[in-house]
């Protein structure tokens, strides 16, 4: 197919979305070349989804040897080891990442380990080596980087989450500012794992964005387990001083840590990539402007993922690299739908969620009745924890579908991708009724719920 091109198609981002993207390509028959300037795997393998979920079992055991006592186990004071958990993970990293590059070798995929950028519709330099190749088709897979916010004295002493996963050692007492996903996932890593840990955050309460009960839910129960979670405040500076990094905030606070970690936000890897100069249109925030098709304003070239800023999550940028291999090499028209994306984070306790939050419901529809569970779980009954759950589905009242459901509690993230499918499908909260419940087990609640905690009624005239 090449037609006079290098190759068929060059994709700039070994990643999730680059990484599937090049292999259902090649399965088409295409010649492909793909360039990644870091490591094969992307964020997702290599410093964020699967090194963060080894940390947080890690950080989970606490509760199992805490929870144990009342089970009749008696347990040595368990000791941690820093080095041991990174030493472990960090072999497991160069499995996976050892996977990806054995199975883009496999697809044909020619896999080139330097920093690329774009120098025309149809043209691709490879930095180092200073190698230019001709393309039919690009396909701009960069993914984002920590976005800091700027002028912070003292920001060089900060660390972000790409630092997190090499920390020499464990830190005792860690700030952390920025009150979403990567801040609370890592507040509960870090506490579970012993230190004293804050959260500074700028808005009035953490998960900006959630279902305002699991944003609730979620700060009462990080605040049990000692999670100091600071609203309404902002760092100032920072300061490296004898007692450690002290972090001065616009309100006044000073407090004093051994690391700060900054986690406030991605932001699109399209600097210095030449996209501009070749015709691409850039938004805001730097993301590639992108049609249902993941085509940018170029028609050559395509971008996929965290660098066109729609849904920044794994599945989804694997989506986007499958549905533009299958619609250009495949003869197979396909289009991602972003909506009803179901999404975890992997707090502890950990959050679920998928479709409609209360109050967009109430925007939506004109009749909403919320179903609400508050309970505490078998397991935290002999062990005498007092962490409570949280399921909450939001119906339209008028069709009986389920718009939403909503978990805090263990397992939450496994709950909600199977609850996902019925939502999708558009279930009904009969559907739900209609289900023998599996028992014992906290899921249950999610077939048992019977009367509604809310009913709101919206009058024709609003
Ligand atoms: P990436 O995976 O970021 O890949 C982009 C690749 O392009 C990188 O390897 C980069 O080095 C390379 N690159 C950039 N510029 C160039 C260039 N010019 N030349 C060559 N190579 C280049 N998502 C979830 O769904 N679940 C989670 O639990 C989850 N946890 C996360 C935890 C953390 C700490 C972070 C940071 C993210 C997490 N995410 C999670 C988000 C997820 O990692 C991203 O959505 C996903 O990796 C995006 O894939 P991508 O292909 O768009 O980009
Ligand atoms: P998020 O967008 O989730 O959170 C960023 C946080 O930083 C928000 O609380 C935001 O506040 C705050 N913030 C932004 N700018 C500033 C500033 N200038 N000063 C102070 N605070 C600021 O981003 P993350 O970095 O946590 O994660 C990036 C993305 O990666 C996520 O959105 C998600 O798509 C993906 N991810 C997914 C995970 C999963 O699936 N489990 C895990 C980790 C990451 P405000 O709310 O007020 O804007």
């Amino acid at each position: 197919m090449s037609g006079g091109f290098d190759y068929d198609l060059v994709v700039i981002g070994a990643g999730s979305g680059g990484v599937r993207a090049a292999r259902i390509a090649a399965g088409y028959g295409a010649r492909v070349l793909i360039a990644e300037e870091y490591r094969i795997g992307g964020t997702c393998v290599i410093r964020g989804c699967v090194p963060k979920k080894l940390m947080v079992y890690a950080a989970r055991f606490a509760d199992a040897f805490e929870d144990a006592a009342g089970y009749g186990w008696t347990v040595e004071p368990p000791r941690f080891d820093w080095s041991t958990l990174i030493a472990n993970k960090d072999r497991e990293i160069d499995r996976l990442s050892a996977i990806y590059r054995r199975n883009l070798d496999g697809a044909g995929v020619e896999i080139v380990e330097e920093r690329a950028v774009v120098t025309g519709p149809n043209g691709v330099r490879l930095v180092k080596s200073g190698r230019a190749v001709s393309t039919r088709y690009i396909l701009v897979a960069t993914g984002g980087y920590p976005d800091n916010p700027d002028a912070i004295p003292g920001l060089e002493h900060t660390i972000t989450s790409n630092e997190v996963f090499h920390l020499p050692e464990m830190p005792k007492r860690i700030v952390i500012v920025g009150g979403g996903y990567i801040a609370l996932e890592f507040a509960g890593v870090f506490r579970g794992l012993g230190a004293e840990v804050t959260v500074l955050y700028r808005g009035a309460k953490v998960l900006r964005g959630f279902d305002e009960d699991v944003r609730d839910v979620i700060t009462e129960e990080l605040g049990h387990r000692g999670i100091d979670i600071v609203c309404g405040d902002t760092i100032a500076a920072i300061e490296k001083t004898a007692e450690g990094l002290t972090v001065s905030t616009h309100g006044g606070r000073t407090l004093v840590a051994d690391q700060v970690m900054m986690a406030t936000g991605r932001r699109p890897n399209t600097a210095g990539l030449g996209l501009e100069e070749a015709g691409v249109v850039l938004g805001p925030r730097g993301e590639v402007r992108v049609d249902a098709h993941s085509s940018s304003d170029v028609p050559s070239i395509y971008a996929v993922g965290d660098v066109t800023d729609r849904a920044n999550l794994t599945p989804v940028a694997i989506r986007e690299g499958h549905a533009f291999a299958d619609t250009v090499f495949g003869h197979h028209s396909r289009t991602v739908d972003h909506t009803l994306i179901a999404t975890a984070v992997f707090t502890t306790p950990e959050v679920g969620v998928v479709g409609l939050t209360e109050a967009e419901a109430l925007v939506q529809c004109h009749c909403v009745d919320v179903y609400k569970a508050r309970f505490r779980p078998m397991l935290n009954t002999l062990s005498g924890r007092h962490e409570r759950m949280l399921m909450k589905i939001i119906v339209d009242a008028d069709t009986d579908r389920v718009l939403g459901v909503h978990i805090v509690g263990d397992h939450a993230g496994e709950m909600i991708q199977l609850a996902a499918i019925p939502v999708a499908m558009r279930a009904t909260k009969a559907d739900f009724d209609a289900t023998v419940a599996v028992h014992p087990t906290a899921a249950e609640e999610l077939v048992t719920m019977r009367t509604p905690s809310a009913r709101h009624r919206r009058e024709a005239a609003e």
